[in-house]
């Protein structure tokens, strides 16, 4: 990956924290038709004081909107962002549980992760996938039985793989799975 790709994730939309804040309080308005900095500490399970800090920067970006009764809004943009990351959250777990066969406890934390992060593109295209996965179109399940038994032939020895580079991947993989599993 090019170095200014990289640098730029620092400049990403939204931090993963500020995507959790903006979701919660999307859920809590749907769920109960309010939020409350003691209802999103609550439901995030952080003290309400850390609550209201991580807000402010919120706040000041105009995502989240405060009543003179300490009843919190999104506004436009901040409900636009929840959502995004809501729906990549979704469309990423099923890519890696249903597609990939990621298990599913891993696959959602693997979502969890990344959700914040995708580009609206690959976002569209990733839904254009799970759309056709979802269709029942004929080509589908022969290839997700044709992936389900296809695996990467290893040597573990690095300069013999065509798929390792100087370490082999999938010793790497192994023991970092037992090592730390779910680690996140
Ligand atoms: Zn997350
Ligand atoms: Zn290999």
């Amino acid at each position: 990956m090019s170095k200014e790709v990289w640098k730029s994730f620092e400049e990403n939309e939204i931090t993963h924290s500020a995507a959790h804040y903006l979701m919660t309080i999307n859920t809590l308005l749907a769920e109960h038709g309010y939020a409350r900095v003691t209802d999103i500490a609550k439901y995030l399970n952080i003290t309400r004081g850390s609550c209201s800090i991580s807000l402010r920067p919120l706040k000041r970006r105009g995502l989240v909107v405060e009543d003179e009764n300490k009843f919190l809004q999104l506004s436009p943009e901040g409900k636009r962002l929840a959502e995004l990351v809501e729906r990549n959250d979704e469309l990423l777990e099923r890519l890696f549980r249903d597609v990939l066969g990621v298990s599913p406890d891993q696959a959602e934390v693997d979502a969890c992760k990344i959700e914040h992060l995708l580009s609206i593109e690959s976002s569209v295209k990733l839904a254009n996938l799970m759309h056709l996965i979802d269709s029942g179109h004929k080509v589908v399940k022969p290839f997700l039985e044709q992936l389900r038994h296809h695996e990467v032939e290893c040597s573990h020895e690095a300069d013999e793989c065509e798929f390792c580079n100087s370490v082999c991947f999938f010793e790497k993989e192994a023991q970092r799975q037992k090592l730390m599993p779910l680690e996140s």
